[in-house]
């Protein structure tokens, strides 16, 4: 496995609309590996999710995270070809967000609260589920990500965009939601 380097904003390979992958290649070494390296590059850095294009591969595969299973124990979907569709357009979910090809920096970013996605799985199977909160809005931000669409370009108020010392310093107010510390 390798930590792989991580395209940053101005890396054009970030703004390009990535390909699908054939599923009969799912199962395949080459995609595999990509996956099992994307989870190494994402832990080395504590993100919640990483897209392909990140580690400088234009294809359509992302990993999301910010779900939890019965117990508790974080979940991450790896999701091939994802399919997004928006379930409640007017229940909006802002939070600042941040990613792992933006370093250092957070935006306000809104979302729609409720999403239906139907992907591939890293096993080559169709799956088909719903997400809400925290998880539909790490899921909407990585496949953004597939059509070379960064959070940034979504920040309606730029004076919500900071550095991450300067944010939790001055941007947090009551009632808003809690500052998000992870990576996407
Ligand atoms: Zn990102």
């Amino acid at each position: 496995m390798s930590i792989l380097k991580v395209a940053r904003l101005g890396h054009p390979v970030l703004r390009q609309k990535c390909e699908a992958i054939k599923p009969e290649a799912i199962k395949g070494p080459e995609i595999q590996r990509l996956i099992r390296d994307m989870f190494e590059t994402m832990a080395e850095y504590n993100g919640v999710g990483l897209a392909a294009p990140q580690v400088h591969q234009p294809v359509r595969l992302v990993i999301a995270g910010g779900d939890a299973d019965e117990e508790g124990h974080p979940v991450y979907r790896v999701l091939i070809n994802p399919e997004i569709t928006v379930l409640s357009d007017d229940e909006r979910l802002g939070m600042f967000e941040g990613c792992l090809s933006v370093p250092g920096l957070r935006g306000w970013v809104e979302r729609p609260d409720a999403i239906s996605v139907k992907a591939w799985n890293e096993k080559g199977q169709q799956i088909e589920f719903n997400l809400e909160g925290f998880a539909a809005v790490v899921m909407q931000h990585e496949c953004d990500h597939l059509d070379g669409v960064l959070y940034v370009d979504r920040i309606e108020d730029m004076t919500r965009f900071a550095y991450d010392e300067e944010a939790s310093r001055y941007l947090e107010t009551a009632g808003e939601e809690e500052f998000e510390g992870e990576e996407e």
